[in-house]
C-alpha cells in the first residue's frame, strides 16, 4: 500500500489518499479541503477512490467530500453514524468559522467499530474512538508491515486531540487512546490528522499527555 499525506486547508488538516500497487483501487481519508488538488492526485497516481472515509465530522476533515464524490461517484462515503449529522448541521461541524455551510454529501456507509472496509486487497479495520467527537474513528491498515493506524484528531506526534469542542470528552479522548492506540505494537506507524506521522513507541515514550497509568487531564 502506498500512503501520500498531503496537506490541505487553512488548519493543514492531513488528507490521505491510500493505493493500494496491485489494483490501483484507493482510498482517501479526510479530504478537508482544496478537493481539486486532491482529485488531481490521485489523477496523476491512477489511483482509484473506492471510499471516502472521514475520521470525525468536524469541517476541517470533510471539506472537500462533495468535490470528491463529484469527481468519483461510486465511491462509498463512510462516517461512524455518531458523527454523520455533522455533515449537515453547519454549527457543530465548524464550518460557521468559515464563513458558511461545507455543503456535504450525506454518507453512503456509517462506520461501526470493528468493521472492515476494503479496497483491493487492502483491509481497513475500523476502531471506535470517541473522545475529540463522541463518533470519532481511527483506521488500521493491520497487515501492513509495519502496520498503519490513520488516527484522525485523536493523537498527534507530542500531543493530543482538543476536548472542549462540542461533544468532546476527555475522560472518552483518554480511554480511547488507552485502549486502542497503546495496545498497538511499539512500530505501528500514526498517521495524525494535523502534523507529521509518528510511531505508538515513539508516543509511548516521549508523548507528555501519555506518561502516566491514567492519562491525566492536560
Ligand atoms: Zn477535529
Amino acid at each position: 500500500m502506498i500512503t501520500i499525506r498531503l496537506q490541505v486547508g487553512p488548519l493543514a488538516t492531513n488528507a490521505y489518499l491510500l493505493r493500494d500497487d496491485d489494483s490501483r483501487a484507493g482510498a482517501v481519508i479526510d479530504p478537508g479541503g482544496e478537493g481539486d488538488r486532491i482529485v488531481e492526485r490521485c489523477r496523476t497516481e491512477g489511483l482509484q477512490p473506492r471510499l471516502i472515509i472521514n475520521t470525525h465530522g468536524h469541517i476541517d476533515h470533510i471539506g472537500a467530500n462533495a468535490a470528491l464524490k463529484e469527481a468519483f461517484p461510486r465511491a462509498a462515503l463512510c462516517i461512524s453514524a455518531a458523527d454523520a449529522g455533522r455533515l449537515a448541521n453547519a454549527a457543530e461541524d465548524l464550518s460557521a468559522l468559515f464563513g458558511g455551510s461545507a455543503g456535504v454529501p450525506a454518507a453512503d456507509r456509517l462506520l461501526e467499530d470493528g468493521e472492515e472496509l476494503r479496497f483491493g486487497s487492502i483491509v481497513l479495520t475500523v476502531l471506535a474512538t470517541p473522545g475529540h467527537t463522541p463518533g470519532g474513528v481511527c483506521l488500521l491498515a493491520g497487515s501492513e508491515a509495519p502496520p498503519q493506524l490513520f488516527c484522525g484528531d485523536l493523537v498527534f506526534r507530542g500531543g493530543v486531540g482538543r476536548t472542549d469542542l462540542p461533544g468532546g470528552s476527555w475522560a472518552q479522548l483518554a480511554a480511547s487512546i488507552r485502549r486502542k492506540v497503546l495496545t498497538l505494537s511499539d512500530e505501528t506507524v500514526l498517521w495524525p490528522g494535523h502534523g507529521e506521522e509518528t510511531t505508538v513507541g515513539e508516543e509511548r515514550l516521549h508523548n507528555p499527555y501519555l506518561q502516566t497509568d491514567d492519562l491525566p487531564e492536560p
